[in-house]
């Protein structure tokens, strides 16, 4: 007697018809086509101000789309022309150091010279935790709601480089749509300051009141970067010890070898909530701003920052022709097997794979 189980109807192999696939939209849903711009609405849009046109030429900036880079390299190249005019100044410090109150305090005060602010961000977690803690709207709420303010939180995907890099485009499409003032901030617990050391005028270190051995704790390289420090927090029962760091920084700074600019970089005294010392912030940038004008550092630093930018460009380019060659691809995974089994030496494994690239292999 046939059992049923060996009927070939109900064999666990047995592919039978399934239920159709319902369409992944609603037939009855009418689409609207969302309005395409072309390069020069863009650029027009830029020109005048327009906050929509410029937040949607960033979007396309941080894409990761070709035709998106490729609409957005052009609008760039159209601006260019009509940015450099700003002040771009950049914020670091550890987080809880009081970067975003301070910006709130001191854009509040920019905004308040009529000035236009943009206040861009540099998050190198932003691609782990999936959220960014920078640049975030609801951090500068008053800021936030400044007609002269426009806030733009960290581009969040890729690399640091490739993150940096959007930051940076960025800042001239800002410029071109008026801005003249640009806040670059990130936080100081990474290479991310030096980013944006490459892409500011002015790189400024925010540091709680930490004295003696916790100073010790504190990155040289950032400290040695920064052209101006500030001790936040100095208020309360929190001056006498801020006070104190504020001697120690200096002395440590003395420490340091002289900057490129010949200019020595103040320790200032601030309280972000109370809104104190703060435009003397703003004097020091003013103050610096002289000083490096005059004596032509500020054009060289431009200029070399701009070299630098082409170097990375180049690098990045090259990298990702790399790693995408078809040839490349399919031979690595060979090449590594016989690194991990010590048949060649790395630097041999990579001979050859450049040699694939370079079509010599
Ligand atoms: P960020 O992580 O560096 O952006 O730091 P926040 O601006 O978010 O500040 C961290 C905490 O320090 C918040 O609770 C602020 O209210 C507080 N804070 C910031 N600036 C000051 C200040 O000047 N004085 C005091 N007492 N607290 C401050």
């Amino acid at each position: 007697m046939s059992h049923i189980e060996n009927d070939p109807q109900f064999e666990s192999l047995t592919v039978n018809n399934g239920v159709k696939q319902p369409p992944l939209v609603n037939p009855y849903l009418k689409i609207k086509k969302l309005p395409t711009f072309t390069v020069s609405d863009y650029v027009e849009g830029i020109l005048k101000g327009d906050i929509t046109f410029l937040s949607k030429a960033i979007t396309m900036i941080e894409s990761s789309k070709y035709e998106h880079q490729v609409v957005a390299q052009e609008i760039l190249e159209k601006c260019l022309p009509y940015s450099g005019n700003s002040i771009r100044l950049g914020i670091t410090g550890v987080p809880g150091a009081g970067k975003s109150t301070f910006i709130e305090s001191l854009g509040k005060y920019v905004v308040g010279q009529n000035k236009k602010l943009a206040v861009l961000a540099i998050d190198p977690s932003s691609d782990l935790s999936k959220g960014s803690i920078l640049g975030d709207k609801t951090r500068m709420s008053e800021l936030s709601t400044e007609k002269n303010a426009f806030i733009r939180p960290s581009p969040s995907a890729g690399s640091l480089g490739g993150v940096a890099r959007k930051t940076r485009e960025t800042i001239f499409l800002c410029e071109a749509a008026g801005y003249e003032t640009i806040f670059v901030e990130t936080v100081g617990v990474g290479q991310s300051e030096t980013a944006v050391h490459s892409m500011v005028d002015f790189f400024l270190l925010i540091q709680l009141a930490v004295t003696g051995d916790e100073l010790q704790g504190i990155k040289r390289g950032i400290m040695e970067m920064a052209y101006g420090i500030i001790v936040n927090k100095a208020d309360g029962n929190n001056i006498h010890k801020a006070k104190l760091a504020q001697a120690q920084f200096k002395n440590a700074l003395r420490l340091f070898p002289k900057h490129e600019s010949n200019w020595d970089a103040p320790v200032l005294l601030t309280s972000a909530i109370e809104n104190t010392g703060v435009v003397e912030v703003w004097d020091m940038l003013q103050d610096y701003l002289k000083f490096v004008k005059e004596n032509g550092y500020f054009i060289k630093r431009r200029t070399s920052q701009s070299s630098y930018w082409m170097y990375e460009s180049i690098n990045d380019q090259l990298k990702t022709s790399f790693y995408e060659n078809e040839g490349v691809k399919a031979a690595m995974n060979e090449m590594i097997q016989k690194v991990y089994n010590n048949e060649i030496s790395s630097f041999v494994a990579a001979s050859n794979l450049l040699d694939i690239y370079f079509k010599k292999g």
